[in-house]
């Protein structure tokens, strides 16, 4: 994910752009685009589950901070009043337990380090489900996904391949220690069957709602300032990012059902021209949890009810205390310094300075604790030097420094980190 992207159709299509509230204006329902509807019974379960203390605490502190969720919901002296739709009229009344002590339990699929069977001979993450999930698509589609630049004659870099390198380097050696390690990505292909033209239509809608009526069809590569508002790059990226990231939650939500995921990621900043691409010096490391919901995006009635299925779960608890954890650990082992997101949409989340709170679609979709992974600046001097000199034993001279190789420095600081956080269990 780069900074560059977080521009107004990004916004659109994550959800949090004043565009595409006008997408379903008057119909009885209010979808983020390919958004599915919620079925507002399934919070049946949270009854009486949270106290209205811990639900006020999660409200306010993680995911909607700012009074973001105002006008949706309400919290009363017993209860909550939650909007299902548009219609002030059409609403679900969560119940709040009386006391800690007397709310009853939540089932949930995956297992906390609390929770998690005494450790067994096969390893300290024995029993421990983990899916990683490396990020974008790369191959032939890193170009169409704008996680690809080349410099001169060198090979491309495309985040989409790394990412999956990094993740097929981590699971072996998170199955030795004893976890069950999926992939929700296993080679340089989407995992949904959808391409973009079956968003043809869908892409004139975003545009028209948006106020274009007639827009044009093609754009001049990933410089046009203007990319945004033509039907191919809508298309494009409601293939490579909406429908994608959608279908890899089908399969983490349906048949791997992990105690924990990891999102892979390398980290970027603007490089305008990807075949005349702007090396930086900067270089740096965070991770996301899920949270920070700006009002906008809690007006999606999907958006919503995902939100609260997230809070009501309790996985903040866990993804926050897992992610600070693999902070240090990453910090400890890259070096690198914290990114400092000046963008209104993240917040900062616990105490380690490289930790922050925001809605990506990933994050939100996937049910159980999520930790997305931003570590180093692709087109930094330095990282661009790293990748490369590829991967390789030992170390090697980098631009005047003994260095490892980045992939495995990344797959070292992950297990590290997973071995630090799971040494509290029974
Ligand atoms: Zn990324």
């Amino acid at each position: 994910m780069f900074a560059r992207f977080r521009t107004r159709a990004t916004a659109l299509l994550l959800g949090s752009g004043s565009l595409v509230c006008a997408i379903n204006a008057g119909a009885a329902e209010n979808l983020s685009p390919l958004g599915v509807s919620p079925d507002w019974i399934k919070l049946a379960r949270y009854q009486e589950t949270i106290t209205r203390d811990d639900f006020i605490r999660l409200l306010n502190g993680v995911y909607c901070p700012g009074n973001a969720a105002a006008e949706v919901i309400k919290t009363e002296a017993t209860s909550a009043r939650i909007r299902k739709s548009k219609d002030p009229e059409k609403f679900f009344r969560l119940r709040f337990a009386k006391t800690e002590a007397t709310r009853k339990p939540i089932g949930r699929s995956w297992m906390t380090v609390a929770t998690l069977p005494p450790r067994k001979p096969s390893g300290p993450l024995s029993d421990l489900r983990i899916a990683l999930d490396p990020g974008h698509i790369g191959g032939a589609w890193a170009k169409m996904e704008e996680r690809w630049f080349q410099v001169g004659d060198a090979p491309p870099v495309q985040e989409g391949d790394m990412t999956l390198h990094v993740a097929q380097m981590i699971a072996p050696r998170l199955q030795q220690l004893g976890a069950k390690v999926s992939l929700v990505r296993d080679k340089l292909e989407p995992v949904t069957p959808q391409r973009p033209d079956d968003f043809e239509q869908l892409a004139k809608k975003i545009l028209k709602k948006g106020g274009l009526a007639q827009p044009r069809e093609d754009f001049d590569g990933p410089a046009d300032p203007q990319k945004e508002q033509s039907v191919h790059w809508q298309r494009e990226i409601l293939f490579y990012r909406n429908s994608e990231i959608r279908h890899r939650a089908e399969i983490v939500n349906r048949r791997l059902r992990p105690d924990v995921v990891l999102c892979l990621h390398f980290n970027a900043e603007a490089w305008g021209d990807p075949t005349k691409p702007t090396l930086v010096d900067k270089n740096h490391l965070h991770l996301l949890v899920n949270g920070r919901y700006l009002p906008a995006e809690l007006e999606f009635d999907d958006e919503r009810f995902e939100m609260l299925q997230r809070l009501l779960s309790r996985s903040h608890l866990e993804e926050i205390a897992l992610t600070e954890t693999l902070a240090a650990t990453m910090a400890k082992k890259t070096q690198l310094p914290a990114y400092e997101y000046i963008a209104g949409n993240a917040a900062k989340g616990g105490t380690s300075g490289y930790v922050y709170a925001r809605n990506l679609m990933a994050t939100r979709l996937y049910k159980c604790p999520v930790v997305y992974l931003e570590p180093y600046v692709m087109n930094s001097q330095e990282v661009f030097a790293r990748i490369q000199a590829g991967d390789y034993d030992g170390t090697r001279n980098i631009n005047g420094q003994e260095r490892s190789s980045i992939f495995r420095e990344y797959a070292d600081s992950v297990v590290d980190g997973l071995l630090e956080y799971y040494k509290a269990r029974q």
